[in-house]
């Protein structure tokens, strides 16, 4: 992994090229209609076997200890590539970093390496909600636009209005699991009747799954039969 001074300079001439050259990959400047070339795409790095349920890294995939102890809040966990770099820069790049046109290659890529199983049977598809003044903020929800083209390439239905984030929590980097479920407590309300539906939660980054399992269980106390979630990346 390269050091700060060159990550730095990298996410500046980033920027710049993307600005200049719009259909070239943001990682090697080869062409590339969506924004990753195929080559820089099969270069990230993969999140490899995993618990189904919680996506919890594994030798193999299987169901993890925590998830056969007690059900897991979700019923299946789908997440294509692991938190590394450079996947993790263009990341932070798009949420924090000022480079809102990387949303379109990011989307792409999930919508290109989410297998057709995590979306199979769904009839509701919603984005992991931010508090008003957050997304006011930062002008999107990652999540939210990640989602939508997942949705628009797969004929999904999109949801943005189902659960709102009532509480704005405090951020969860640094948080331990418990702490983090203690911060979310109350966070999301649901604002349908779910009864019966397949739900499809979407977030950007999987860390330690609290923020999707909070939601998940809420989304099934709104009566959700089925509730599964994907990210791009699992950190
Ligand atoms: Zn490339
Ligand atoms: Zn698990």
């Amino acid at each position: 992994m390269p050091g700060p001074g060159i990550r730095c300079l990298f996410a500046w001439a980033g920027a710049a090229l993307e600005w200049l050259y719009p259909d070239r990959c943001v990682l090697c400047l080869a062409p590339a209609r969506g924004g990753i070339c195929v080559a820089c795409a099969a270069d990230l790095v993969a999140h490899g076997p995993a618990c189904p349920t919680c996506a919890e890294p594994l030798p193999v995939a299987d169901a993890c200890p925590a998830c056969l102890r007690a059900p897991p809040a979700l019923d299946a966990v789908s997440v294509p590539f692991a938190y590394a770099w450079p996947l993790s820069q263009l990341l932070l790049g798009y949420k924090r970093g000022g480079r809102p046109q990387l949303g379109r290659p990011l989307a792409q890529l999930l919508s290109d390496h989410l297998p057709t199983a995590a979306t199979q049977g769904v009839d509701c598809v919603i984005p992991v909600p931010l508090h008003e003044q957050r997304r006011a903020q930062r002008g999107f929800n990652q999540a939210e636009a990640l989602a939508r083209v997942l949705c628009r390439r797969r004929g999904l239905p999109l949801d943005t209005g189902a659960v709102r984030r009532v509480v704005a929590t405090p951020s969860q980097q640094g948080l331990s699991r418990r702490a983090r479920k203690v911060n979310l407590r109350g966070a999301f309300t649901v604002e349908r009747d779910l009864r019966g539906s397949r739900v499809l939660l979407v977030d950007d980054v999987m860390t330690t799954g609290t923020t999707l399992t909070v939601l998940a269980r809420e989304v099934r106390r709104a009566g959700a039969d089925w509730v599964g979630a994907v990210a791009l990346a699992r950190a």
